[in-house]
């Protein structure tokens, strides 16, 4: 994997403050195993896939699978701690609960963050702001990114 962005302390804080108060709430013991997990991708910028997940906590926690990670990340996306990205196959997972969008390039994989700025927001958006808060959104758009495009534009 290429350098990791890492999330600024004090917003990794929050999240994981986030996390074990909803794991309380619902009555869910914060084992290790959850917290290790669901820390992995609320610490990483890029998205990462259970795969990732996998490689980043198999040295601190001896005997996890990475079946256990998948159930794990299922369970902590059910309990809407983390969001699911991308498509079947090579699902990503998002430790950003901000609602916004995502670019995702049909070549490498790579998973962008889009924002939306609530001024500027698209009619549709503003609509659906119209019936309630909104939460979370699951928009993907798809294309090849600017790595890839000019890789392949690269003279032999
Ligand atoms: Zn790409
Ligand atoms: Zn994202």
């Amino acid at each position: 994997m290429p350098t990791i962005p890492i999330v600024e302390s004090e917003e990794l804080t929050q999240r994981l403050a986030f996390f074990e108060s909803e794991c309380r709430r619902r009555g869910l013991r914060v084992t290790e195993q959850r917290r290790e997990i669901f820390k992995a991708v609320a610490a990483s910028h890029t998205h990462p896939s259970a795969e990732d997940v996998f490689e980043q906590v198999r040295e601190k926690l001896a005997n996890v699978s990475l079946d256990t990670v998948y159930r794990t990340l299922t369970s902590l996306e059910e309990m809407e701690l983390l969001l699911r990205v991308g498509t079947t196959g090579k699902e990503r997972f998002d430790g950003d609960l901000r609602p916004h969008a995502h670019f995702i390039c049909a070549k490498c994989g790579e998973v962008y963050d889009v924002f939306y700025d609530k001024k500027y927001m698209m009619l549709p958006l503003r609509e659906a702001f119209s019936h309630g808060e909104v939460r979370q959104i699951s928009l993907q758009y798809k294309g090849i990114c600017h790595q890839c495009s000019s890789a392949h534009e690269g003279k032999s």
